[in-house]
């Protein structure tokens, strides 16, 4: 059906966090698909969880919540994803005014990139989760410290499962 909306939520989620996990629940209720990208070669750093590991924890994560939601692996530009799976929608989550700079660039570039076809939604971060970043859960997990308040029981005991045997 041409006119079903259709959103990606592409990211690194490296790991994926309590934040991420309310964001997919809330945007599986907005759109009538939702299709989660795990970005394979995130740039910033070495990703602590390899992709295929990382999808397999939202796939699990979104079946135990009952959130209807795919999960797919890609690599490259999040316009292209999008257009590949007939997205018009590209989803970011908003923890902070510090993200919206970065967050309205990518958002006004992808929607150049695509001739006007793809437009960004930034969905709020709920309150609670606001101050969780991968970023900080990986510090805090290569420093042996507590990561279970950012993740579920399953990412957590991926995580530590990953630094036994990297
Ligand atoms: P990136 O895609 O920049 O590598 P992440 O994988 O960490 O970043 O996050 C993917 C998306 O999820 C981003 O839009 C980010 O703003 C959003 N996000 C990250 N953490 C949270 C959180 N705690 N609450 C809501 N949204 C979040």
């Amino acid at each position: 059906m041409a006119d079903r909306r259709i959103a990606v939520f592409p990211g690194s989620f490296d790991p994926p966090t309590l934040g991420h996990l309310d964001l997919f629940e809330r945007a599986a209720r907005l759109f009538d698909r939702l299709v989660i990208g795990v970005l394979e070669n995130p740039s910033k750093a070495a990703a602590l969880l390899g992709a295929e590991a990382r999808r397999d924890l939202i796939v699990s994560e979104l079946q135990g919540r009952g959130i209807s939601a795919d999960v797919r692996v890609f690599d490259g530009l999040a316009v292209d994803f999008a257009a590949s799976v007939g997205a018009r929608w590209i989803l970011r989550g908003l923890r902070s005014a510090a993200d919206l700079g970065d967050e309205l660039a990518m958002a006004g570039t992808n929607r150049e990139a695509s001739g006007g076809a793809i437009d960004t939604a930034l969905i709020p971060a709920s309150p609670r989760f606001a101050h969780i970043q991968s970023r900080l859960v990986r510090e805090i997990a290569s420093g042996g410290g507590d990561i279970r308040p950012f993740v579920s029981p399953a990412v957590a005991a991926a995580l530590r499962e990953a630094q036994v045997r990297p």
